[in-house]
Protein backbone atom coordinates (compact mmCIF):
# COMPACT_ATOMS: atom_id res chain seq x y z
CA UNK A 1 0.00 0.00 0.00
CA UNK A 2 1.27 3.42 -0.80
CA UNK A 3 1.07 5.33 2.30
CA UNK A 4 1.45 8.72 0.55
CA UNK A 5 -1.64 7.92 -1.50
CA UNK A 6 -4.27 6.71 0.91
CA UNK A 7 -6.71 8.87 1.57
CA UNK A 8 -6.73 9.62 5.45
CA UNK A 9 -9.69 8.53 7.10
CA UNK A 10 -11.58 10.85 9.33
CA UNK A 11 -12.61 8.31 11.88
CA UNK A 12 -8.98 6.70 13.20
CA UNK A 13 -9.77 3.11 12.73
CA UNK A 14 -8.78 0.68 16.14
CA UNK A 15 -5.77 0.14 14.73
CA UNK A 16 -4.97 3.52 14.48
CA UNK A 17 -5.82 4.49 18.37
CA UNK A 18 -3.80 1.53 19.28
CA UNK A 19 -1.01 2.70 17.80
CA UNK A 20 0.80 4.66 20.51
CA UNK A 21 -0.39 2.35 22.85
CA UNK A 22 1.72 -0.29 21.06
CA UNK A 23 4.57 1.59 20.69
CA UNK A 24 4.71 2.69 24.05
CA UNK A 25 4.48 -0.55 25.48
CA UNK A 26 7.35 -2.27 23.43
CA UNK A 27 9.83 0.68 22.90
CA UNK A 28 13.14 0.38 25.01
CA UNK A 29 13.19 3.97 25.91
CA UNK A 30 11.67 4.69 29.46
CA UNK A 31 8.67 7.13 28.89
CA UNK A 32 6.40 8.62 31.76
CA UNK A 33 4.46 11.68 31.60
CA UNK A 34 3.86 14.19 34.39
CA UNK A 35 1.46 17.06 36.05
CA UNK A 36 3.01 20.44 36.03
CA UNK A 37 4.35 19.36 39.32
CA UNK A 38 6.38 16.45 38.72
CA UNK A 39 3.33 13.86 39.45
CA UNK A 40 3.44 11.04 37.71
CA UNK A 41 0.29 10.30 35.44
CA UNK A 42 1.49 7.87 33.07
CA UNK A 43 4.32 5.23 32.87
CA UNK A 44 5.25 2.70 29.76
CA UNK A 45 6.86 -0.65 30.99
CA UNK A 46 10.00 0.23 30.06
CA UNK A 47 10.62 2.73 32.24
CA UNK A 48 8.50 0.29 35.32
CA UNK A 49 11.75 -2.15 34.36
CA UNK A 50 14.48 0.34 34.46
CA UNK A 51 13.34 1.98 37.91
CA UNK A 52 12.14 -1.07 39.57
CA UNK A 53 8.87 0.45 40.75
CA UNK A 54 6.96 -2.40 40.68
CA UNK A 55 3.95 -1.39 38.05
CA UNK A 56 2.60 1.27 36.55
CA UNK A 57 -0.15 1.09 39.01
CA UNK A 58 2.19 1.59 42.07
CA UNK A 59 4.45 4.42 40.09
CA UNK A 60 1.55 6.66 39.06
CA UNK A 61 0.59 9.29 41.13
CA UNK A 62 3.83 9.62 42.77
CA UNK A 63 6.66 12.75 42.19
CA UNK A 64 8.75 11.64 39.44
CA UNK A 65 11.84 12.41 40.96
CA UNK A 66 11.07 9.90 43.84
CA UNK A 67 10.64 6.83 41.01
CA UNK A 68 13.25 8.39 38.31
CA UNK A 69 16.04 8.86 41.48
CA UNK A 70 19.46 9.81 39.61
CA UNK A 71 22.92 10.74 40.84
CA UNK A 72 25.53 12.38 39.01
CA UNK A 73 27.46 9.92 36.42
CA UNK A 74 30.19 10.01 38.67
CA UNK A 75 28.11 8.69 41.21
CA UNK A 76 27.43 12.00 43.12
CA UNK A 77 24.25 12.69 45.25
CA UNK A 78 22.57 15.72 43.01
CA UNK A 79 21.25 18.58 45.10
CA UNK A 80 17.78 20.03 44.22
CA UNK A 81 19.74 23.05 41.68
CA UNK A 82 21.59 20.20 39.97
CA UNK A 83 19.07 17.50 39.61
CA UNK A 84 17.43 18.06 36.27
CA UNK A 85 14.48 16.42 36.48
CA UNK A 86 13.50 18.88 39.55
CA UNK A 87 14.95 21.94 37.38
CA UNK A 88 12.59 20.77 34.55
CA UNK A 89 9.75 20.60 36.33
CA UNK A 90 10.36 24.25 38.32
CA UNK A 91 11.36 25.70 35.02
CA UNK A 92 9.00 24.62 32.37
CA UNK A 93 12.19 24.14 30.11
CA UNK A 94 13.22 21.30 28.06
CA UNK A 95 16.29 19.63 29.96
CA UNK A 96 18.68 17.00 28.27
CA UNK A 97 21.52 15.56 30.17
CA UNK A 98 23.74 12.49 29.54
CA UNK A 99 25.62 13.31 32.73
CA UNK A 100 22.90 11.44 34.95
CA UNK A 101 22.94 7.74 36.10
CA UNK A 102 19.54 6.07 37.21
CA UNK A 103 19.49 4.37 40.23
CA UNK A 104 17.02 1.49 39.94
CA UNK A 105 14.59 1.41 43.58
CA UNK A 106 14.72 -2.49 44.94
CA UNK A 107 18.51 -3.48 43.66
CA UNK A 108 20.36 0.12 43.60
CA UNK A 109 21.69 -0.90 40.67
CA UNK A 110 23.16 2.28 38.83
CA UNK A 111 22.58 2.82 35.23
CA UNK A 112 24.05 5.86 33.13
CA UNK A 113 20.58 7.22 31.22
CA UNK A 114 20.17 9.72 28.62
CA UNK A 115 17.38 11.78 29.92
CA UNK A 116 15.31 13.74 28.42
CA UNK A 117 12.51 16.29 29.91
CA UNK A 118 9.78 18.03 27.39
CA UNK A 119 7.42 20.43 28.20
CA UNK A 120 4.14 19.79 26.19
CA UNK A 121 2.76 23.05 24.94
CA UNK A 122 -0.74 22.99 25.82
CA UNK A 123 -2.62 24.52 28.97
CA UNK A 124 -2.12 21.74 31.20
CA UNK A 125 1.73 22.24 31.22
CA UNK A 126 2.22 18.51 31.10
CA UNK A 127 5.84 17.00 30.82
CA UNK A 128 7.68 14.22 28.96
CA UNK A 129 10.13 12.27 30.67
CA UNK A 130 12.62 9.82 28.25
CA UNK A 131 15.19 8.03 29.72
CA UNK A 132 17.74 5.88 27.43
CA UNK A 133 20.16 3.24 29.21
CA UNK A 134 23.53 3.98 27.72
CA UNK A 135 25.78 2.01 29.28
CA UNK A 136 26.66 0.35 25.95
CA UNK A 137 27.47 3.70 24.02
CA UNK A 138 29.72 4.47 26.97
CA UNK A 139 31.70 1.04 26.82
CA UNK A 140 32.18 1.88 23.25
CA UNK A 141 33.22 5.44 23.71
CA UNK A 142 35.39 4.18 26.40
CA UNK A 143 36.89 1.51 23.93
CA UNK A 144 37.69 4.26 21.55
CA UNK A 145 39.12 6.65 24.00
CA UNK A 146 41.58 4.23 25.67
CA UNK A 147 42.65 3.07 22.16
CA UNK A 148 43.02 6.70 20.99
CA UNK A 149 44.88 7.21 24.55
CA UNK A 150 47.44 4.09 24.36
CA UNK A 151 48.15 4.72 20.79
CA UNK A 152 49.25 8.57 21.76
CA UNK A 153 51.18 7.56 24.28
CA UNK A 154 53.01 4.75 22.52
CA UNK A 155 53.92 7.12 19.59
CA UNK A 156 54.82 9.87 21.77
CA UNK A 157 58.07 8.21 22.58
CA UNK A 158 59.57 7.66 18.78
CA UNK A 159 58.61 10.75 17.64
CA UNK A 160 60.66 12.48 20.80
CA UNK A 161 63.41 10.11 19.76
CA UNK A 162 63.09 11.72 16.37
CA UNK A 163 63.09 15.46 17.79
CA UNK A 164 66.40 14.61 19.39
CA UNK A 165 67.75 12.94 16.72
CA UNK A 166 67.49 15.96 14.58
CA UNK A 167 68.50 18.70 17.22
CA UNK A 168 71.71 16.52 16.87
CA UNK A 169 71.43 16.48 13.40
CA UNK A 170 71.11 20.62 13.24
CA UNK A 171 73.38 21.64 16.04
CA UNK A 172 76.79 22.58 14.37
CA UNK A 173 78.44 21.45 17.27
CA UNK A 174 77.23 17.49 16.61
CA UNK A 175 77.02 17.66 12.94
CA UNK A 176 78.39 19.13 9.66
CA UNK A 177 75.42 19.53 7.14
CA UNK A 178 75.72 21.92 4.01
CA UNK A 179 72.49 24.08 3.90
CA UNK A 180 70.20 21.73 1.42
CA UNK A 181 70.81 19.10 3.94
CA UNK A 182 69.91 21.71 7.03
CA UNK A 183 66.29 22.96 5.17
CA UNK A 184 65.28 19.48 4.82
CA UNK A 185 66.15 18.80 8.16
CA UNK A 186 64.22 21.98 9.62
CA UNK A 187 61.52 20.89 7.68
CA UNK A 188 61.38 17.15 9.16
CA UNK A 189 61.67 18.74 12.88
CA UNK A 190 59.21 21.23 12.31
CA UNK A 191 56.40 18.49 11.10
CA UNK A 192 58.22 15.74 13.85
CA UNK A 193 57.52 18.94 16.92
CA UNK A 194 53.93 19.26 15.22
CA UNK A 195 53.37 15.39 15.82
CA UNK A 196 54.49 15.23 19.13
CA UNK A 197 52.19 17.90 19.93
CA UNK A 198 48.91 16.59 18.49
CA UNK A 199 50.02 13.17 20.61
CA UNK A 200 50.52 15.35 23.49
CA UNK A 201 47.09 17.35 22.94
CA UNK A 202 45.40 13.97 21.94
CA UNK A 203 46.52 12.27 25.61
CA UNK A 204 45.03 15.35 27.27
CA UNK A 205 41.81 15.22 25.59
CA UNK A 206 41.50 11.56 25.96
CA UNK A 207 42.25 11.80 29.57
CA UNK A 208 40.27 14.93 30.12
CA UNK A 209 37.15 13.70 28.50
CA UNK A 210 37.32 10.51 30.40
CA UNK A 211 37.59 12.06 34.04
CA UNK A 212 41.19 10.78 34.47
CA UNK A 213 42.86 14.45 34.88
CA UNK A 214 40.89 15.88 37.37
CA UNK A 215 42.05 19.67 39.28
CA UNK A 216 43.84 19.59 42.48
CA UNK A 217 42.48 22.22 43.89
CA UNK A 218 45.40 24.61 46.20
CA UNK A 219 45.13 28.23 47.25
CA UNK A 220 47.18 30.41 44.68
CA UNK A 221 47.62 34.43 44.28
CA UNK A 222 46.66 34.43 40.59
CA UNK A 223 48.91 38.32 39.91
CA UNK A 224 52.02 36.60 40.95
CA UNK A 225 50.73 33.22 39.17
CA UNK A 226 50.00 34.80 35.98
CA UNK A 227 52.70 36.95 35.83
CA UNK A 228 55.44 34.20 36.44
CA UNK A 229 53.90 32.63 33.77
CA UNK A 230 53.52 34.98 31.37
CA UNK A 231 57.27 35.87 32.16
CA UNK A 232 58.31 32.68 30.65
CA UNK A 233 56.81 34.18 27.24
CA UNK A 234 58.83 37.59 27.18
CA UNK A 235 61.83 36.26 25.45
CA UNK A 236 59.74 34.23 22.99
CA UNK A 237 57.58 37.13 21.79
CA UNK A 238 60.75 39.42 21.51
CA UNK A 239 62.04 37.20 18.85
CA UNK A 240 59.06 37.53 16.96
CA UNK A 241 59.10 41.26 17.05
CA UNK A 242 55.67 41.31 19.15
CA UNK A 243 55.57 43.79 22.43
CA UNK A 244 54.77 41.89 25.79
CA UNK A 245 53.00 43.97 28.61
CA UNK A 246 51.73 42.34 31.85
CA UNK A 247 49.33 44.48 34.02
CA UNK A 248 46.70 43.92 37.09
CA UNK A 249 44.06 45.84 38.08
CA UNK A 250 41.03 45.54 40.23
CA UNK A 251 37.56 46.72 38.74
CA UNK A 252 35.70 46.15 41.80
CA UNK A 253 37.47 48.78 43.90
CA UNK A 254 36.63 52.56 43.18
CA UNK A 255 40.00 53.25 42.76
CA UNK A 256 40.76 50.84 40.33
CA UNK A 257 44.00 49.55 42.17
CA UNK A 258 47.20 48.60 39.95
CA UNK A 259 48.99 45.27 41.54
CA UNK A 260 46.42 44.26 43.88
CA UNK A 261 46.69 40.89 44.62
CA UNK A 262 44.02 38.18 44.27
CA UNK A 263 43.39 34.88 45.23
CA UNK A 264 41.48 31.77 43.94
CA UNK A 265 41.36 28.32 44.63
CA UNK A 266 42.98 26.28 41.36
CA UNK A 267 44.81 23.68 40.08
CA UNK A 268 48.44 25.46 39.34
CA UNK A 269 48.98 22.99 37.02
CA UNK A 270 45.59 23.49 34.70
CA UNK A 271 46.51 27.43 35.21
CA UNK A 272 50.21 26.92 33.93
CA UNK A 273 48.32 24.84 30.51
CA UNK A 274 45.98 27.09 30.23
CA UNK A 275 47.72 30.54 29.88
CA UNK A 276 50.49 28.29 28.06
CA UNK A 277 48.10 28.17 24.92
CA UNK A 278 46.06 31.26 25.48
CA UNK A 279 49.69 33.24 25.25
CA UNK A 280 51.36 30.53 22.73
CA UNK A 281 48.52 31.10 20.32
CA UNK A 282 48.42 34.99 20.75
CA UNK A 283 52.30 35.08 19.63
CA UNK A 284 51.24 33.13 16.89
CA UNK A 285 48.51 34.68 15.47
CA UNK A 286 49.92 38.34 16.06
CA UNK A 287 52.08 39.53 13.49
CA UNK A 288 55.66 41.25 13.79
CA UNK A 289 55.03 44.76 15.16
CA UNK A 290 52.04 43.68 17.12
CA UNK A 291 51.80 43.67 21.08
CA UNK A 292 50.01 41.81 23.39
CA UNK A 293 48.49 42.34 27.02
CA UNK A 294 47.82 40.27 29.53
CA UNK A 295 45.68 41.20 32.59
CA UNK A 296 44.64 39.84 36.13
CA UNK A 297 42.24 41.63 38.11
CA UNK A 298 39.60 40.95 40.97
CA UNK A 299 36.01 41.55 39.94
CA UNK A 300 33.51 41.43 42.71
CA UNK A 301 33.33 37.58 43.51
CA UNK A 302 35.32 36.08 40.31
CA UNK A 303 38.88 36.63 39.22
CA UNK A 304 39.24 37.64 35.30
CA UNK A 305 42.09 37.52 33.64
CA UNK A 306 42.15 38.18 29.77
CA UNK A 307 44.93 37.64 26.85
CA UNK A 308 44.46 40.39 24.71
CA UNK A 309 46.29 40.81 21.29
CA UNK A 310 46.35 43.24 18.25
CA UNK A 311 47.15 40.03 15.97
CA UNK A 312 44.85 38.44 12.73
CA UNK A 313 41.57 38.38 14.68
CA UNK A 314 38.60 35.73 14.15
CA UNK A 315 35.60 36.44 12.16
CA UNK A 316 32.12 36.21 13.91
CA UNK A 317 31.36 33.14 12.02
CA UNK A 318 34.48 31.28 13.49
CA UNK A 319 34.20 32.68 17.00
CA UNK A 320 31.31 30.43 18.20
CA UNK A 321 33.81 27.70 17.14
CA UNK A 322 36.66 27.65 18.25
CA UNK A 323 36.48 26.19 21.78
CA UNK A 324 35.08 22.73 19.93
CA UNK A 325 37.48 20.24 19.36
CA UNK A 326 39.70 20.08 16.49
CA UNK A 327 38.13 23.65 14.99
CA UNK A 328 41.09 25.69 13.22
CA UNK A 329 39.57 29.05 11.43
CA UNK A 330 40.50 28.27 7.84
CA UNK A 331 41.55 31.35 5.77
CA UNK A 332 44.39 32.84 4.46
CA UNK A 333 45.91 34.35 7.29
CA UNK A 334 45.81 30.67 9.61
CA UNK A 335 46.46 28.05 6.80
CA UNK A 336 50.62 29.37 6.80
CA UNK A 337 50.25 28.49 10.81
CA UNK A 338 50.27 25.43 12.36
CA UNK A 339 48.58 24.16 14.88
CA UNK A 340 46.00 21.06 16.02
CA UNK A 341 42.72 22.50 16.57
CA UNK A 342 43.05 21.43 20.08
CA UNK A 343 44.47 23.79 22.23
CA UNK A 344 41.12 26.09 22.72
CA UNK A 345 39.14 23.00 23.96
CA UNK A 346 41.58 21.74 26.27
CA UNK A 347 41.42 25.43 27.89
CA UNK A 348 37.98 25.18 27.79
CA UNK A 349 37.96 21.33 29.60
CA UNK A 350 40.30 23.02 32.23
CA UNK A 351 38.93 26.20 32.86
CA UNK A 352 35.06 24.68 33.63
CA UNK A 353 36.77 21.66 35.40
CA UNK A 354 37.93 24.52 38.47
CA UNK A 355 34.72 25.86 38.24
CA UNK A 356 35.38 28.73 35.35
CA UNK A 357 34.35 29.97 32.50
CA UNK A 358 36.49 31.28 29.24
CA UNK A 359 35.15 33.39 26.25
CA UNK A 360 36.37 35.12 23.51
CA UNK A 361 36.16 38.61 22.10
CA UNK A 362 37.56 39.46 18.47
CA UNK A 363 37.75 41.87 15.60
CA UNK A 364 38.64 40.67 12.15
CA UNK A 365 41.93 41.47 11.47
CA UNK A 366 42.24 43.84 14.77
CA UNK A 367 42.73 41.55 17.26
CA UNK A 368 41.09 39.21 20.08
CA UNK A 369 40.59 38.85 23.64
CA UNK A 370 40.50 35.87 25.87
CA UNK A 371 38.84 36.07 28.86
CA UNK A 372 38.63 33.48 31.67
CA UNK A 373 36.85 34.15 34.84
CA UNK A 374 37.46 31.89 37.87
CA UNK A 375 36.00 32.20 41.51
CA UNK A 376 37.40 34.70 43.65
CA UNK A 377 38.39 33.79 47.17
CA UNK A 378 38.95 36.28 49.87
CA UNK A 379 42.67 36.66 51.72
CA UNK A 380 40.97 35.33 54.83
CA UNK A 381 40.35 32.33 53.23
CA UNK A 382 43.34 32.02 51.62
CA UNK A 383 45.15 32.32 54.47
CA UNK A 384 42.94 28.99 56.17
CA UNK A 385 43.89 26.99 53.49
CA UNK A 386 47.05 27.80 53.13
CA UNK A 387 47.21 26.78 56.58
CA UNK A 388 45.97 23.04 56.00
CA UNK A 389 48.17 23.19 53.27
CA UNK A 390 51.18 23.96 55.16
CA UNK A 391 50.25 21.13 57.83
CA UNK A 392 50.02 19.03 55.31
CA UNK A 393 53.37 19.46 53.71
CA UNK A 394 53.95 19.05 57.35
CA UNK A 395 52.65 15.96 57.65
CA UNK A 396 54.39 14.55 54.40
CA UNK A 397 57.81 16.02 55.44
CA UNK A 398 57.54 14.22 58.68
CA UNK A 399 56.23 10.96 56.87
CA UNK A 400 59.23 11.09 54.70
CA UNK A 401 61.98 11.30 57.34
CA UNK A 402 60.25 8.43 59.06
CA UNK A 403 60.35 5.96 55.61
CA UNK A 404 63.57 3.92 55.50
CA UNK A 405 66.03 4.77 52.99
CA UNK A 406 65.89 2.64 49.74
CA UNK A 407 69.17 2.15 47.91
CA UNK A 408 69.21 2.90 44.19
CA UNK A 409 68.32 -0.34 42.00
CA UNK A 410 71.40 -0.90 40.41
CA UNK A 411 70.35 -4.24 38.58
CA UNK A 412 68.17 -1.98 36.19
CA UNK A 413 70.01 -0.81 33.38
CA UNK A 414 69.91 3.50 32.96
CA UNK A 415 67.60 4.34 29.87
CA UNK A 416 69.20 5.51 26.90
CA UNK A 417 69.07 9.40 26.90
CA UNK A 418 69.51 11.66 24.10
CA UNK A 419 70.82 15.33 25.10
CA UNK A 420 68.24 17.71 24.74
CA UNK A 421 69.03 21.46 24.31
CA UNK A 422 68.25 23.38 27.54
CA UNK A 423 66.31 26.39 27.13
CA UNK A 424 67.95 29.71 26.90
CA UNK A 425 66.78 32.44 29.89
CA UNK A 426 66.37 35.80 28.83
CA UNK A 427 67.57 38.56 31.65
CA UNK A 428 64.24 38.76 34.08
CA UNK A 429 62.55 36.17 32.33
CA UNK A 430 61.42 32.94 34.34
CA UNK A 431 61.88 29.25 32.08
CA UNK A 432 58.82 28.36 30.81
CA UNK A 433 57.79 25.54 33.13
CA UNK A 434 58.36 22.00 32.33
CA UNK A 435 55.99 19.40 31.29
CA UNK A 436 53.63 19.24 34.47
CA UNK A 437 52.36 16.12 36.03
CA UNK A 438 49.22 16.35 35.28
CA UNK A 439 49.81 15.78 31.40
CA UNK A 440 51.52 12.18 31.72
CA UNK A 441 49.93 11.12 34.94
CA UNK A 442 46.32 11.72 36.43
CA UNK A 443 46.57 13.79 39.67
CA UNK A 444 44.73 12.35 42.37
CA UNK A 445 41.08 12.31 42.50
CA UNK A 446 39.68 16.10 43.98
CA UNK A 447 38.62 15.85 47.51
CA UNK A 448 36.21 18.70 46.62
CA UNK A 449 33.75 16.10 45.67
CA UNK A 450 30.85 15.88 48.13
CA UNK A 451 31.21 12.00 49.31
CA UNK A 452 28.43 9.76 47.57
CA UNK A 453 25.16 9.76 49.61
CA UNK A 454 23.61 5.97 50.18
CA UNK A 455 19.94 6.08 48.33
CA UNK A 456 17.26 4.98 50.53
CA UNK A 457 15.53 2.03 49.26
CA UNK A 458 12.69 3.72 46.65
CA UNK A 459 10.07 1.48 48.36
CA UNK A 460 10.77 4.01 51.50
CA UNK A 461 9.79 6.77 49.37
CA UNK A 462 6.78 5.62 47.66
CA UNK A 463 5.32 4.66 51.39
CA UNK A 464 2.96 7.16 52.09
CA UNK A 465 4.19 10.29 49.49
CA UNK A 466 1.71 9.68 47.17
CA UNK A 467 0.13 13.27 46.66
P1 LIG B 1 45.41 25.73 17.06
O1 LIG B 1 46.32 24.63 17.41
O2 LIG B 1 44.89 25.65 15.66
O3 LIG B 1 45.94 27.07 17.39
P2 LIG B 1 43.38 26.22 19.09
O4 LIG B 1 42.35 25.31 19.58
O5 LIG B 1 44.36 26.76 20.06
O6 LIG B 1 44.11 25.43 17.92
O7 LIG B 1 42.65 27.42 18.37
C1 LIG B 1 41.56 27.15 17.50
C2 LIG B 1 41.50 28.22 16.41
O8 LIG B 1 41.14 29.47 16.99
C3 LIG B 1 42.83 28.48 15.71
O9 LIG B 1 43.04 27.57 14.67
C4 LIG B 1 42.66 29.91 15.23
O10 LIG B 1 41.96 29.91 14.02
C5 LIG B 1 41.78 30.54 16.31
N1 LIG B 1 42.58 31.32 17.30
C6 LIG B 1 42.94 30.93 18.54
N2 LIG B 1 43.59 31.89 19.19
C7 LIG B 1 43.64 32.94 18.34
C8 LIG B 1 44.18 34.26 18.42
N3 LIG B 1 44.80 34.71 19.52
N4 LIG B 1 44.04 35.06 17.33
C9 LIG B 1 43.40 34.64 16.23
N5 LIG B 1 42.87 33.41 16.08
C10 LIG B 1 42.99 32.56 17.13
Amino acid sequence: MNIFNSKKSKTPTSNQTALPEIVLKYIHDGVITTDKNGVIQFINPAAVNMTECGSADKAVGFDCSLVVKIESKEGRALDESENPLIQAMRANQPIESMQVALIALQSEKRIPIALSILPVENASQNRIVTFRDITKELEEEGEQTEFISTASHEMRTPVATIDGYLSLCLNPQTATLDERARGYLTAAQAASKHLGKLFQDLLDVTKLDDGKIRPHFEPAEMVGLIKSISDGYIEQATEAKITFNFGSNDLSSSEHRMNQVVYSFIDVNFMREIMDNLVENAIKYTPEGGSIYVNVRGDGDRVLINVTDTGIGISSDDLSHIFQKFYRADNSDTREIGGTGLGLYLVKQRVEAMGGRVWAESAFGEGSTFFVSLPRISSDEYEKRMIVVRQLQNQERMMAASRPQTKPAASQPAPAQIATPQPVVAQGAQVKSPPVQSAVSPSPPTTNNPPVVKQNNINNNLNGEKR
